[in-house]
């Protein structure tokens, strides 16, 4: 059975072989008679699960010593709360506004402390990045928000900001919902990242949350204990049950990607894919991406057909070629292409020869 091609930003395509093993082992997860899904979050057989997908991840990434790695609920959404309540201490944070994704951040922060807007490149339809000297940092924010890929727009930061360089000495806090695991991290510019597992990782229903160990324990009085990072830290993410199956599918993954060469062999494999595609599109007088070539996002990448009345045509013939999920964004329009470390470059090819043929027939 060849499967089609899954181009959705999330819930997203996952690796075949991933989606044979879960299955394989459904009813049965090594021979201890009972699935995954059935087991007590405390038993030997899940805790093994659990430490495995942890270590693994904690490899695949270097993550360092002093950062825990949190298995939480709630979605990138939830975060944009829980980041405030346990970092802001009531005061303020800065957030750099480059998409629909750190535009959301910031509004929800302001439920919980001042929340500055550092930069912003609105204006330009956020197909630029506003270039970090240019931010007005404020005096002592708690924390300064960065989504580093946004998944609507198509922005992605290449490299993440170094705070320290622009005389700035709080944490930095990077949304990497959309290209966790793509592409390795510098860790020692970052105090907490987060992301939601449904568009690398796994299934919906995990949020990771890696933070460094000295901003534990500042939450804000009302911040709801099952939030409380100490606390999540402190229980090894089982205050609460934790989302059993989804942790096993997201450690099914984390094996995977290490036998894929781990995250710096999958980053070239990244890097080819998104650059085949954005290669086609800029040499095409039918198709445009209008971000900045610098810091376009290699795992979403949206484009518009110059003509927009063909934009139903050109869905139907890619679903019928195997092609599914193209649809822009909502507030977007257009096209939209997922590239995550799951889609395999023969995914790509095929794409770039649905789009060449769909414009060689318009011609
Ligand atoms: C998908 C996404 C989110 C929201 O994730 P939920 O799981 O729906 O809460 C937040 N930030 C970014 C960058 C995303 O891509």
């Amino acid at each position: 059975m060849t499967r089609p091609f899954n181009f959705s930003a999330g819930p997203a395509v996952l690796p075949e072989e991933v989606l044979e093993r879960a299955a394989a082992e459904m009813l049965d997860w090594h021979g201890s008679g009972m699935g995954v899904m059935e087991m007590s979050h405390r038993g030997k057989e899940f805790v093994s699960i659990y430490e495995a997908a942890e270590s693994d991840l904690r490899e695949l990434l270097a993550v360092p010593k002093n950062f825990r790695i949190l298995f939480m609920q709630g979605g990138g959404i939830a975060e944009n709360a829980i980041v405030p309540l346990n970092l802001s201490r009531g005061e303020s944070a800065d957030f750099v506004v480059t998409g629909a994704w750190s535009e959301r951040s910031q509004k929800e922060a302001r439920k919980y402390c001042q929340a500055n807007v550092a930069a912003s490149n609105a204006e330009t339809s956020y197909t630029t990045l506003p270039a970090a000297g240019s931010w007005k940092l404020s005096q002592n924010p708690r924390y300064v928000h960065v989504c580093s890929n946004e998944t609507v727009h198509g922005v992605e930061m290449h490299e993440l900001p170094d705070l320290k360089a622009l005389g700035c000495d709080a944490p930095l806090v990077a949304d990497i919902s959309s290209h966790m695991l793509s592409r390795p991290v510098d860790w020692s510019r970052v105090g907490l990242a987060f992301g939601g597992a449904q568009k690398n990782v796994g299934p919906a229903g995990v949020t990771l949350v890696f933070v460094r160990q000295d901003l534990l324990g500042h939450a804000l009085p009302h911040c709801p204990t099952a939030f409380d990072y100490q606390i999540v830290a402190d229980n090894d993410s089982m205050y609460n049950t934790p989302p059993t199956y989804g942790i096993y599918m997201a450690g099914l993954t984390f094996q995977w990607l290490k036998a894929q060469g781990g995250v710096a062999a999958i980053e070239q494999r990244n890097i080819a894919k998104a650059q085949l595609l954005y290669d086609f599109i800029d040499q095409s007088s039918l198709y445009v991406n209008r971000v900045a070539p610098n810091c376009r996002s290699r795992m979403n990448i949206p484009f518009f057909l110059r003509d927009e009345s063909l934009n139903d045509a050109f869905l139907t013939a890619a679903r019928a070629r195997g092609l599914l999920q193209l649809k822009g964004y909502k507030t977007l329009g257009g096209m939209r292409a997922s590239l995550y470390n799951a889609m395999p470059l023969a995914g790509v090819q095929a794409l770039v020869a649905h789009m060449r043929d769909f414009e060689q027939h318009q011609a």
